[in-house]
């Protein structure tokens, strides 16, 4: 069996709704995983920032959303006969939650506080409805859907808005629930969400339905995790913002890692490590062309590319530590480090010099908190707006290829860089302004 999982943009309207269905009846007792329609995530967040100090701008998202899953039901549905009761079952489920949402934001409001517990209950609305309007609409258009409670499969710890699946609790879960997804049912299920184990909502981080559907198939062990978005697998670079950006045929997991990790949203990068524990391939395919062959992603590498991919991220930080001590000890490395791991921030490209440490990483809500804890460790700068390029699977690389690539970006002011040929993988870091320009040549020069 496969596990599919379709996200935002394939649950975007009652369309991509029908093209999706069509895609599932050409399998054979699949599992499903969808994502929340599309938007929906970013908008229930902000209507949570927002509930704090403008109600009205909250509950007008929170009345937006309604809006929207009625219509998409709605346009869906038309088409057939007696769909009525599931139109009003859909009506339903859709009041339950708006009304569920609204008394949040009054929460949050009264409070004049979101948690971060508060905030994933909230994140995880998106799913909670279009798992089970879908499985609906499913029904209603011939096939076996049931809905399945993420809440009661995906267990996690209560690490808020990055929760850790517990692997061994959704293995069992799934083991119980056997039945009644082989008896030709088509279980459908929320991604991105879970509970822990105090039953608390919990979510897997942005993007988390690609982990959920990764979770689910190797629980499963499935004969392949099927990633169905956009755009025809996962390409040489975003092939929104990059032209004559190819799909790459084959990538190994960790590449594959590698690539979502520095950037390439078309992954989250937690996808590929239950999968490939188990060797079970992932592929990246397109609701808008099934036929083409996407990209499969598998314990195989294929080496006959200098570079696999160009990944970016535009909004990153470098933070530069500088010891007031004269000589480095690694004492004061391993406390720069420190703080980073007690706020969870995960480093991008590192430097040092005798005396001082050069970090980039992406932009979060933690980076003032670890400046300030650094700051008990040396002179702390930071430099904003920081672009990360970043080029996987430079295996073959020779140092001639580094140079053609350093040469192709020489008038633009090079931030940080680093290089490492055992690990294929050249990092850069410009400033954001300068970041699109120089993919973009990058790319040329190699894949062009
Ligand atoms: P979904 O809603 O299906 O989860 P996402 O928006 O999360 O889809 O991911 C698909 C998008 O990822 C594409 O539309 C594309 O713009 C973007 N993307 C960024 N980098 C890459 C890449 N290297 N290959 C493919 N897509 C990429
Ligand atoms: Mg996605």
């Amino acid at each position: 069996m496969k596990v599919l999982k379709f996200g935002g943009t394939s649950m975007g309207d009652a369309q991509t709704w029908k093209r999706v269905i069509e895609i599932i009846k050409t399998y054979d007792a699949p599992f499903v995983v969808v994502s929340a329609t599309a938007r929906t995530t970013r908008a229930l967040v902000k209507a949570a920032h927002k509930a704090i100090d403008n109600p009205q701008e909250a509950n007008d998202i929170a009345h937006d959303i309604a809006t929207r899953h009625n219509n998409i039901v709605e346009d869906f549905l038309t088409e057939y006969d007696d769909s009525s009761q599931t139109l009003e079952a859909c009506y339903s489920w859709i009041d339950i939650h708006i009304k569920e949402l609204k008394q949040h934001l009054t929460t949050i409001h009264n409070q004049q506080e979101l948690t971060e517990q508060l905030k994933d209950v909230i994140a995880s609305i998106g799913e909670r409805l279009s798992s089970y309007l879908f499985t609906e609409c499913g029904y209603a258009a011939g096939l076996f859907t049931t809905w399945l409670d993420a809440t009661k499969i995906i267990r996690t710890d209560s690490n808020f808005g990055k929760a850790s699946p517990n692997v061994d609790f959704i293995f069992n879960k799934i083991t119980t629930l056997q039945q009644k997804i082989s008896t030709g049912n088509i279980p459908v299920m929320g991604g991105y969400y879970g509970m822990d184990a105090n039953e608390n909502i919990t979510t897997l981080g942005f993007e988390g339905s690609d982990y959920s559907a990764s979770l689910i198939g190797a629980a499963l062990n499935a004969d392949a995790i099927e990633i169905w978005t956009d755009v025809s697998g996962v390409y040489t670079c975003d092939p929104r913002f990059v032209e004559n950006a190819q799909p790459i045929p084959q990538l190994s997991f960790q590449e594959a890692t590698e690539l979502a990790y520095f950037g390439a949203k078309v992954l989250h990068p937690s996808t590929t490590k239950p999968a490939s524990k188990q060797g079970i391939p992932i592929h990246v395919k397109n609701i808008f062309d099934p036929k083409a062959p996407g990209t499969c992603i598998s314990s195989e590498s294929t080496n006959n590319q200098l570079v696999k991919a160009i990944t970016y991220k535009e909004h990153g930080t470098i933070i530069t530590v500088t010891s007031s001590q004269t000589v480095m000890g690694y004492e004061f490395l391993a406390d720069v480090f420190d703080v980073l791991r007690w706020h969870q921030l995960p480093v991008d490209v590192v430097t040092t010099t005798e005396a001082s440490v050069s970090i980039a990483i992406e932009n979060g809500d933690q980076i003032d908190k670890a400046i300030t804890q650094l700051q008990a460790h040396g002179i702390v700068t930071q430099r904003p707006e920081q672009g990360i390029i970043s080029l996987v699977g430079c295996q073959n690389s020779d140092r001639k290829l580094i140079g053609d690539i350093l040469r192709e970006i020489n008038d633009i002011p090079l931030n940080m860089i680093s290089y490492s040929k055992s690990k294929g993988n050249l990092n850069i870091v410009v400033d954001t302004k300068d970041t699109l320009p120089s993919v973009k040549k990058i790319h040329k020069k190699l894949f062009s």
